[in-house]
């Protein structure tokens, strides 16, 4: 676990704490669930690189494994190490690949490196040349992979035996992207070439390109987490996080006071405002702050928060550890210190919270910092 441990028991610190992850395991599942049936005849995997997209490999793989997840993608081999202990029957593949100093973890504990080289292929053939591996292959990304002239001369190699062939796409979250057929054509010479061996395209947003890119195993990541993969189609994957902090002191201030570091915003009329218990220590990224901050240059509104059933616009810089938000309009009786704003969740849209930053949900959720209670629903 790398979550701070906490002094107080956990239900006490979850109700009090001055930000909090609520992280609802079902919704993953009936996301992993829809996305099993949106791959039709291939089987679905779960990509939980990174801790899970911030949100808890162990938690996160427990759930998964019940339900009948068998296949795994992280990206380092601690990361497979971890899971290991929560899967201990699953397939994990460790997309970057081993290398001289971690072969220790894929050996012992029994990971599928994808091996992205020639040079990592010839590594692991010298020290473990019975060991399971997978061979990433580039389809035209220019990130890790095999060129196909590679794997064509490694399929030529009848002891050749991948446990899986794969590719990735550089553009499915653009669906009409001449790459997407560019690579899943290339991609379908190099499966013409391991005969036998099961293949592997799509993550989240190449499944909803429909069949011809689904091959063996799909490899899904943002969306089980709730997360837009495709720009500008609906998103219908269930919300798995809610972030929220606490508000820990209400004021009022008069017209023409400022808001937080720098004097940027300056208030135009009297107003009551909620200083809550996040900053971008949190993750909470300090490129949310509103317009009104020199930091914008693209006039975006910023982010906001949720209350009471209203939205309330985020004012001043976020700092460290608080950030502030603007409450006037919300009759004074509804709102109390002690109460939490919603920072992105079922009613603030991660991935709409990630654009007020001028990022993408991925990066809201790895991001996530240490101090956020957590519970898991
Ligand atoms: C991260 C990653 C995925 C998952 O991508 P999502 O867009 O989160 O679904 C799948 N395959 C590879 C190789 C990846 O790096």
């Amino acid at each position: 676990m790398n979550e701070m441990k906490s002094f107080l028991p956990a239900d006490t610190a979850f109700d009090h704490a001055g930000a909090r992850l609520t992280i609802d395991l079902g919704a993953i599942v009936a996301n992993w669930k829809d996305l099993c049936r949106l791959s039709g005849k291939a089987r679905t995997a779960a990509v939980m690189k990174a801790n899970a997209y911030g949100l808890g490999a162990v938690e996160v793989g427990l759930a998964l494994a019940a339900a009948g997840c068998r296949d795994f993608f992280v990206a380092t081999p601690e990361e497979g190490s971890r899971l290991r202990l929560v899967a201990p029957q699953a397939r994990i593949f460790v997309l970057n690949g081993v290398w001289r100093g971690v072969e220790g973890p894929v050996l012992t504990d029994g990971l599928i490196p994808v091996l992205g080289s020639m040079e990592q292929y010839a590594f692991l053939r010298k020290i473990a040349p019975d060991h399971s591996y997978a061979l990433y292959v580039d389809t035209g990304m220019n990130r890790l992979g095999l060129t196909v002239a590679q794997a064509a001369l490694l399929a030529a190699d009848p002891a050749m035996k991948p446990s899986l062939v794969l590719s990735h796409l550089a553009c499915s979250d653009e669906p009409r992207h001449p790459m997407n057929q560019r690579q899943c054509e290339s991609f379908r010479e190099v499966t013409g070439l391991f005969a036998g061996v099961e293949s592997s395209l799509c993550s989240s947003g190449g499944i909803f390109l429909g069949p011809d890119y689904h091959f063996d195993l799909t490899r899904p990541g943002i969306s089980l987490y709730g997360g837009e993969a495709v720009i500008g189609m609906q998103n219908r994957m269930r919300p798995v996080v809610k972030a929220e902090a606490r508000i820990l002191q209400i004021r009022n201030v008069e017209t023409g006071e400022f808001a937080s570091y720098g004097a940027a915003h300056r208030f135009e009329r009297a107003s009551r405002i909620a200083i809550v218990g996040a900053g971008y220590a949190d993750g909470w990224q300090r490129a949310l702050s509103g317009a009104g901050t020199a930091l914008r240059q693209n006039g975006s509104s910023g982010a906001c928060g949720f209350i009471v059933g209203e939205r309330v616009p985020l004012i001043g810089r976020i700092t460290m550890d608080l950030t502030t938000f603007d409450i006037s309009h919300i009759p004074e009786e509804r709102v109390r210190t002690g109460d939490y704003v919603e920072l992105f969740g079922p009613n603030i849209n991660l991935d709409e919270a990630a654009h007020a930053a001028g990022t993408i949900g991925y990066e809201m959720l790895t991001s996530l910092g240490q101090r956020y209670a957590r519970r898991y629903a």
